[in-house]
């Protein structure tokens, strides 16, 4: 059988244009954002003094906005900062310290974010699209397809939301403060690029702008849209690319990531590269370790020929088998000799932990559906 080159579409190129949610000041950078309050008829500063509580006190309720004039508070923040995300669900597991979100957007559409703690950082994982368009079998979100792009502020409003969780307090043993965060949510951050950029954008603005997170502390994880990585290396950004492998060679790869079928391994090998080069940042190679399916020796031995010598660290996903999937985790000792020949090849590896599993919080497993709130299933782990 042979299937057509997948082309990336941006659904809003598609003439059907999705329903947007409303303009919020996570949309909009600090002069726009003084434009807009003047519009208001506002004074231009009340943009500065609403986007400290918004990025810098991690405050949203009009209510705690003293230093506003109580008669401008609620129309103010009702037109800067509109409800985007409304939680449906709250889910925790690993003691506390990993908890995942289920948000309804203004148009009925579900995404998560999950927020992860660890001793000496504070990590939230944002979804960049409500589905997914990329068809990945073995990933949970890209069964149902691709709904419609995030706006700028939906993706940064979950950052925030889940910065202001956790300087309550909530995550046990970690600090306070979110450092870290990783696009590894649903969506393809690069099908949704100028909105992804934007929110990069803010997450790395100091406050008031901003969130003032490292640039470094940031990952984008993409399944390897070339072009779109080229011209993510040229933004004068330095976030963390993380590429999804998951196979060192052609064949399999158009099975497991079928936009391989457009973009081969060498190419996006090659675009890889570049952006280690143009950024100085290492790439993280996601390798989700599938039973019989990727984790042959003679692939470890491939793949490690491949990145020998690369600024790369390869980061090896036990798979998170999702309903109905015919696919498993490779058992541990598979796992183990994939390590060793990887390592052996010179390329650094690690095993990434599967925080957040028994909430399906977990890589892949991100699937808001309707019907799946209605019929809750038994954990996976
Ligand atoms: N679309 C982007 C980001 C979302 S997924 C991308 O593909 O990179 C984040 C990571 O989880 C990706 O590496 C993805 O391949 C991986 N993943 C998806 N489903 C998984 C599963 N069932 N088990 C383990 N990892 C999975």
């Amino acid at each position: 059988m042979t299937s057509l080159p997948l082309i990336p579409v941006d659904p809003d190129a598609r003439g059907r244009r999705p329903a947007m949610p409303p303009r919020h000041l996570a949309d909009l950078d600090l002069p726009g954002r003084r434009a807009l309050v003047t519009e208001l008829g506002e004074p231009g500063f009340r943009a500065k003094q609403v986007s400290n509580h918004y990025f810098g006190r991690l405050v949203r309720d009009p209510a705690q906005m003293t230093d506003l004039p109580a008669a401008t508070r609620e129309r103010l923040a009702g037109s800067l900062l509109p409800t985007l995300l409304t939680p449906v669900r709250e889910l925790a597991c690993d003691d506390g310290a990993t908890r995942k979100a289920l948000w309804r957007l203004h148009d009925g559409s579900l995404v998560e974010s999950v927020l992860m703690g660890y001793p000496d950082r504070v990590t939230v994982c944002i979804s960049s699209q409500a589905g997914c368009g990329m068809a990945c079998p073995f990933c949970a979100t890209g069964q149902a397809g691709l709904t419609r792009n995030l706006s700028t502020a939906e993706i940064v409003d979950q950052a925030v939301y889940l910065a202001g969780v956790a300087a309550s307090g909530a995550v046990a043993g970690s600090p306070p403060r979110l450092s870290h965060v990783v696009f590894m949510g649903m969506g393809e951050p690069l099908a949704n690029y100028s909105r992804v950029v934007a929110a990069i954008r803010r997450l790395v603005a100091p406050a008031p702008e901003g969130l003032g997170l490292s640039q470094r502390h940031i990952t984008v994880s993409t399944v390897g849209l070339v072009p779109a990585i080229r011209r993510l290396a040229s933004e004068d950004l330095s976030v963390t690319l993380a590429l999804s492998l998951h196979a060192p060679d052609d064949e399999l790869r158009d099975e497991l990531v079928p936009v391989n079928q457009r973009w081969k391994v060498s190419e996006v090998l090659d675009a890889a590269w570049d952006y280690a080069a143009t950024t100085g940042r290492r790439v993280s190679i996601e390798y989700a370790m599938i039973k019989d399916v990727n984790d042959q020796p003679w692939r470890a031995d491939l793949l490690g020929r491949l990145l020998a010598g690369k600024l790369a660290h390869v980061n090896l996903i036990p798979l998170n088998p999702t309903p109905g999937s015919r696919w498993d985790a490779s058992p541990k000792p598979v796992e183990r000799e994939f390590v060793r020949r990887l390592r052996d090849a010179g390329v650094s590896t690690t095993v990434r932990d599967t925080r957040g599993r028994e909430i399906d919080g977990a890589c892949g497993q991100l699937a808001a559906a309707e019907d799946r709130d209605t019929e809750p299933r038994t954990a996976t782990a």
